[in-house]
């Protein structure tokens, strides 16, 4: 079983178009894939965030987070530095490569975003070009965002970005490994 049909449970207009297509019944549940949800806080949170599009979960993910995985000996003069860290590495795991600006949104095979404009309502991005793909942010950007001098960006806090991508990542991974794992289980109980 996929990791994303199961999710799709999640989402209940998902379900509905997919019974509809498919013509049955779904075999899953959203209380189905709600009991099988990993009992882990911060894993269940980035499930609900990424998977299940539950938006209004974001700030308690920042602060759960923060919370699990920035560990003490990781100094900073200012908190609201290790925060925007925390921030853009999530939105990095949450979208991966997809452009900022359009979120890769997109009409007649090129990415737009909204104008005013009623007989134009859709612009080619002009962020990403209408690819939808994001350039990576440079050095001196991060450093810039977080509030850092780029030396500071290079010695050490790309090193703490870099572990906490890597930590969110295996965190997903071990999250939907447990998803599954519930829900098979559920299956051959019954
Ligand atoms: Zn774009």
């Amino acid at each position: 079983m996929r990791a994303e049909s199961i999710l799709s449970h999640l989402a209940p207009h998902i379900s509905r178009i997919e019974s509809k297509v498919s013509g049955k019944r779904p075999a899953l549940g959203w209380e189905a894939v709600t009991a099988a949800m990993p009992k882990n806080r911060l894993q269940s949170l980035l499930v609900r965030v990424k998977w299940a599009g539950d938006g209004g979960a974001w700030q308690v993910l920042v602060v759960v987070a923060m919370k699990n995985l920035w560990p003490q000996e990781w100094k900073t003069q200012d908190p609201s530095r290790a925060q925007k860290l925390m921030e853009l590495a999530l939105r990095e795991w949450n979208e991966p490569g997809i452009c900022r600006r359009c979120g890769g949104r997109e009409e007649d095979g090129r990415c737009v975003v909204r104008t005013r404009d009623k007989k134009h309502p859709f612009l080619t991005c002009p962020t990403c070009h209408g690819t939808g793909i994001r350039q990576a942010r440079s050095g001196r950007q991060m450093a810039q965002i977080i509030g850092i001098d780029e030396k500071t960006w290079r010695d050490t806090w790309s090193r703490r970005y870099a572990a906490i991508l890597a930590a969110l990542n295996t965190l997903e991974s071990n999250a939907l490994a447990t998803i599954c794992k519930g829900l098979t289980d559920r299956e051959a109980v019954q």
